[in-house]
This record gives C-alpha cells, sequence and structure tokens, in this order.
C-alpha cells in the first residue's frame, strides 16, 4: 500500500501531481487507486473541477469524499482547505467498492439492506469505511440495524461537517454518485493481503458520581435524577446558560454507560427549559457521569492505547476526529494529539461531526472522540520497526509528572467515596437497631404501613400476618444476672429470629422495644405465621444460655383484614397478653 499526499492549491499543480503518481504506477506493481478528498471548501464547483481532473487523468481511479470541519495531514491541522490522499494498493487480491446511497432517518435502514447484502454476496469484505452527512438526525436505528453487519467486518468513519460548527450543510460525494447534501457513503474493503486495525481514543475520563437520565427524547436530555439537566452543570461545575456553554461544558462532556464501552456526548445547547441539547441521541433510564479532559490527561491516554495502532505496523492510519476536540485544543495545539501516529505511517483524516466505530459487533456513534483506523497489506515485515509511542513522547518533554488535575480529581473521587461509605452506614444505622441489627421500631412500623398500603392499592394481594413476641419474666433475668447478661439473652433471641425465619419469604423483623419483637409476613397466613411462631418459640426455649440457663418467650399471632394499623397492633398485642395470662412460654392467635 502506498499513500500519496496531495495539498490542492489549483488544478494546474493538481494535474501536475497525477502525472507523478501515475509514473510511480508505471513502475510498481498498482492495482486499485483510491482517492479520498476532505474539503473544507463548501463550494461545490471546486470540488467539481477536481473530480473532473481525477476523471480525465486516472479514469480507474477511484474517490470519495466530505466536506470537513478542517482536515488532518501529516497528522497535524492542515491549512490547506481541500486535501487528497491518493491510496494506491499493492497486491492483486485487494478489493475495493464504493456505494453512495440517500441518507435520511426514513431509508437509513434499507441503505443498511443495502450494505448487508453487498457484504453477503463479497465474503472478501473485511472492512466498512462510512462518510455520511448526519447532521439532525437520529443514528440509533441506523447503529442498531450496522450491528447486524456479518459479525467479522469492521466498520468506522465520520459524519461529514462543515468549517463553520453553526452551518448544518455538509455532503458527500464520490466517482459516478454526484453529490449529496443527505447521503452515506460506503468504501468496502478487503481481501487476503488487506489487514487493518481500528479503535478508538477520548482521552476524558468519567468522574465517579452517577446520574439516571430520567427523561430524555433523541438528542434533548430534559432531566438527569428528577431535575432539568442543567442543574447537574449549575450545582457541580458552576456552568451556567450563557455564550460560553459550549465551550465550557466541552471540557465536561457527559459519559454514557454502554455495555462495557463509555461514550461521549456533548451539551450544545440549553434550551430554555433547561434541558439540554446533546450532541447525539440520549436513552432514557440510562446512566451517566461526567468527564474530564485536559490536556495532559488526553495526551497520557493517547500514549497509552495508541500502542497498538504502532504495533499493528501499519502503511497508513486514518483519522477521523471530532470538531470538539479541536474546538477543545484551539488551532494551536490540536496537532499534539494526533502529530504523534505521524512517525508510525502517513496520518490523514478530517474532524467530523461524529464519529463511527463498531466495537465487538456493536455500531457505536462517538463524539469527542478520536478514531484511528490502522491499514495494511501483507504480513508485518519481520524486521518491522515498532515505533514506540509513549517513549518517543517522554523523550519529547522528559518527565512523566501526574497532571495536577488528576490529583485533584483523585482527591475529589477519594472524598466521594468516603461520604457514599459514610451516608450507606448512615443510613443502615437510621433503619436498624443497635443492639440486635434487626430493624428498629420506626422501620418495622414503615414497613407494615407501606405492606398493608399497598395491598389497600390493590398494588398487591397477599395475606399479611404479624408476630408480636416478649421474652417472659425478664425482669427476673436482668434482676438475677445482670443487665449485660439480660442483653445477651435479646441478642440471642434476635439470632433464633433470623435463623428460624431463614429463607421464609418476604419476612421483615423488627425489635418492637425492650424485650418485645414483631415480626412483618407479608405473604403468609395465619396459620402459616402460627406454625413459625411455634418454630420460634421451641427452638428459643431450647437454647441454653451459658448463666442465665433456658428462657422462654410469649407469642401473639394474627392476621391483617382491611383495616387500620393500629387495630391490627391491638389484635396481636391482645394475643400476646392472652398468652401471658394463659401462661408463658406459649402462642396465641386471634383471628
Ligand atoms: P412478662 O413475662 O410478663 O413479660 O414479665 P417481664 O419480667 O418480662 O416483664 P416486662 O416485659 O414488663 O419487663 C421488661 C423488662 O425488660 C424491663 C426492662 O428492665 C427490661 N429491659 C428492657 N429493655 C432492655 C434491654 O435493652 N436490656 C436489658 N438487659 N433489659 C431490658
Ligand atoms: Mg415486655
Ligand atoms: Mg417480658
Amino acid at each position: 500500500m502506498k499513500q500519496f499526499k496531495i495539498l490542492y492549491k489549483d488544478d494546474k499543480r493538481l494535474i501536475e501531481e497525477l502525472k507523478e503518481i501515475k509514473q510511480w504506477r508505471a513502475s510498481h506493481s498498482a492495482y486499485i487507486t483510491i482517492f479520498r478528498i476532505y474539503s473544507e471548501d463548501m463550494d461545490v464547483e471546486h470540488i467539481q473541477d477536481i473530480c473532473d481532473c481525477l476523471d480525465d487523468e486516472m479514469p480507474d481511479a477511484l474517490y470519495l469524499g466530505c466536506t470537513t470541519n478542517a482536515n488532518i495531514m501529516d497528522g497535524a491541522l492542515s491549512d490547506t482547505k481541500i486535501i487528497l490522499t491518493c491510496t494506491i494498493f499493492e497486491y492483486e487480491t485487494t478489493q475495493a467498492k464504493i456505494l453512495q446511497l440517500p441518507f435520511t432517518e426514513e431509508n437509513a435502514v434499507q441503505d443498511v439492506e443495502v450494505l448487508k447484502g453487498y457484504c453477503d454476496a463479497n465474503p472478501w469484505v473485511q472492512a466498512v469505511e462510512m462518510h455520511a452527512t448526519i447532521m439532525d438526525m437520529s443514528m440509533m436505528e441506523f447503529c442498531n440495524e450496522m450491528s447486524h453487519l456479518r459479525e467479522d467486518i469492521q466498520v468506522f468513519g465520520g459524519g461529514a461537517f462543515n468549517p463553520d460548527m453553526d452551518d448544518d450543510t455538509a455532503f458527500v460525494f464520490s466517482k459516478g454518485n454526484g453529490f449529496l447534501e443527505h447521503g452515506i457513503i460506503f468504501l468496502l474493503l478487503g481481501g487476503e493481503d488487506f489487514h487493518t486495525y481500528s479503535t478508538f481514543i477520548s482521552g476524558w475520563k468519567p468522574l465517579k458520581r452517577r446520574f439516571r437520565i430520567t427523561k430524555a427524547d433523541r438528542e434533548i436530555l430534559y432531566e438527569l435524577d428528577g431535575k432539568p439537566a442543567l442543574d447537574v452543570y449549575r450545582r457541580f461545575l458552576n456552568i451556567n446558560k450563557n455564550e460560553r456553554f459550549f465551550s465550557n461544558t466541552l471540557e465536561f462532556p457527559l459519559f454514557l454507560e454502554h455495555g462495557d464501552v463509555d461514550i461521549l456526548r456533548c451539551p450544545l445547547a440549553v434550551n430554555d427549559d433547561d434541558s439540554l441539547v446533546m450532541s447525539s441521541d440520549m436513552k432514557e433510564d440510562a446512566i451517566v457521569r461526567l468527564a474530564y479532559g485536559d490536556p495532559e490527561t488526553i495526551l497520557a491516554s493517547i500514549r497509552e492505547d495508541g500502542q497498538n495502532i504502532a504495533d499493528f505496523c501499519p502503511e497508513v492510519i486514518q483519522t477521523f476526529s471530532c470538531a470538539a476536540r479541536k474546538a477543545f485544543w484551539g488551532d494551536e495545539n490540536i496537532s499534539d494529539e494526533t502529530i504523534l501516529f505521524n512517525s508510525v505511517a502517513s496520518t490523514t483524516g478530517f474532524y467530523t461531526h461524529g464519529e463511527f466505530i463498531r466495537i465487538k459487533g456493536d455500531m457505536l456513534n462517538f463524539n469527542v472522540t478520536l478514531v484511528l483506523v490502522a491499514m495494511r497489506e501483507g504480513d508485518i515485515p519481520e524486521n518491522g520497526n515498532k515505533v514506540n509511542i509513549a517513549k518517543a513522547q517522554i523523550d519529547n518533554d522528559n518527565n512523566e509528572r501526574i497532571p495536577i488535575i488528576r490529583r485533584f480529581v483523585s482527591f475529589i473521587e477519594a472524598s466521594t467515596a468516603e461520604l457514599e461509605e459514610m451516608n450507606m452506614k448512615l443510613a443502615l444505622t437510621s433503619v436498624t437497631d443497635g443492639l440486635t441489627r434487626l430493624y428498629n421500631r420506626a422501620e418495622i412500623e414503615r414497613k407494615i404501613r407501606r405492606a398493608l398500603d399497598k395491598r389497600k392499592n390493590q398494588e398487591i394481594c397477599n395475606d399479611i400476618s404479624l408476630i408480636m413476641l416478649d421474652i417472659d419474666n425478664f425482669k427476673k433475668v436482668n434482676d438475677i444476672y445482670g443487665h449485660k447478661e439480660g442483653d445477651h439473652v435479646i441478642q440471642a433471641l434476635s439470632d433464633v429470629l433470623r435463623k428460624t425465619t431463614e429463607g421464609v419469604h418476604a419476612c421483615s423483623l423488627g425489635r418492637w422495644g425492650g424485650e418485645e419483637f414483631m415480626i412483618l409476613l407479608s405473604d403468609s397466613n395465619v396459620d402459616d405465621a402460627a406454625a413459625l411462631a411455634e418454630k420460634i418459640r421451641m427452638e428459643f426455649s431450647a437454647v441454653s444460655y451459658e448463666t442465665a440457663g433456658c428462657q422462654t418467650v410469649s407469642i401473639g399471632v394474627t392476621q391483617a383484614k382491611d383495616e387500620s394499623a393500629d387495630t391490627i397492633y391491638n389484635r396481636v398485642d391482645k394475643a400476646l397478653y392472652m398468652a401471658k395470662a394463659a401462661g408463658k412460654n406459649q402462642v396465641v392467635r386471634l383471628d
């Protein structure tokens, strides 16, 4: 695979460069020739002139291209408005095919059917490079459908754009197919000697704090955790509605958890109702996190994750980098994150409106991401020199200091984790009893009320029963053996309760007060409850304490009818009183 690169100035110079390419082709084994044309120039006529030159000078060559936000040449932001790359395949086995189709939300799925049909009929297809106009489109269905392509096919690409980020005009074009403002180009590549590897890097790191999308519709994010989405930016980052909203939030886009892949989504604008216009679809119920980006952290990620590209020993590297990254870095510094790849292989590409890559069969639509595609014909040469990207960078700045923002983030994450742990402990202590670790009185009452309410509202129609227990002659235990031994007996009873009710469905244990306990059975009738009570009575009476010996309990049991909680408490309390009055150490049920 050989690549020529052309910075387009005018047709005359283009024709001269094409002549050189033709000369090279004449003296080498050259098979398919493909031009990619990336244009920040929105003038169709200018691009048409270039296409005409290619048609005239090299009628056998394929070409495809799109309008862009800016172009990447030799791993750096190019100041030439139109760039061309010419890739010549040197193996006879390599094959390529261009499909250009109209592309709107209505026919996106149909387009995938066409692509699928072609791929199924042509087993040589290994990779699909896409250039598409995607502004104002939901990519959800398209991506779902693309995920059904033959499993071994890699897909990567980018959304055509406009040099003006606020302008929605973009187009794609290819040989023989003209220009489309709503179009998609699939460049199919493959063959037994063609090899490709695609990956993506963002460099933005997610913070731990999670938010749930409670309301969203396509790319409008209405609510996070039940509050207007802007609240998260306002509360945690002091970012408000103003003309700098987009650039401020670029440093903190949202991470959307998608299986084990995290996808970045950028808030582009705020609506009057404090909902956010996002860079692509947001799914209700998904979990998002704030992510932070800073130059040093991003470069560190590229050093770490970019090595796979170098290890592939590519002959060319294609990049699809989000225009938002360029806005984040600024024109002065954006090249820092791609230039190192040019020391591996010729690196070209463009700044996109959304990036695409297929990961483990799943077609994903990214934002704020750098998609990298390594391509090679033939095997890795035996004496192949793998460039060490990390080393190349470290040599440059010669110290491996950790960016200060990482230290702050680690401080915030540690503090958040500590707080969360404390909150969990607090939540637990507020509902449990210290001595027995059963629910406290307030919580067991809450649970009983909730169960009764649910049945009243006909959310459930189960039998609800209560068991109330009181240790017999407990004052004596305290008087004779001391308060501490009394505590041990209370703890021992709570252990018996836990053990005996293990596996009982919908059962909650609470300490009602002193040496009295309440068991809520929200899916048992009074017969089952009385049987369980009897089992508890026997188990407890069989336990012998070191000093206090054997102790007993009296138990009242009842089943809830359609009545108030207080009426039920009175009845179960009465049953317990009857058990005491009848000589203790027994179960009484009152229906
Ligand atoms: P009865 O069989 O009629 O229930 O007789 P009783 O002696 O158990 O009488 P009662 O239930 O009225 O007495 C409860 C005693 O339990 C009173 C109180 O001193 C003791 N007690 C309450 N809470 C605790 C506790 O947390 N630890 C200990 N050791 N004793 C407690
Ligand atoms: Mg008592
Ligand atoms: Mg008692």
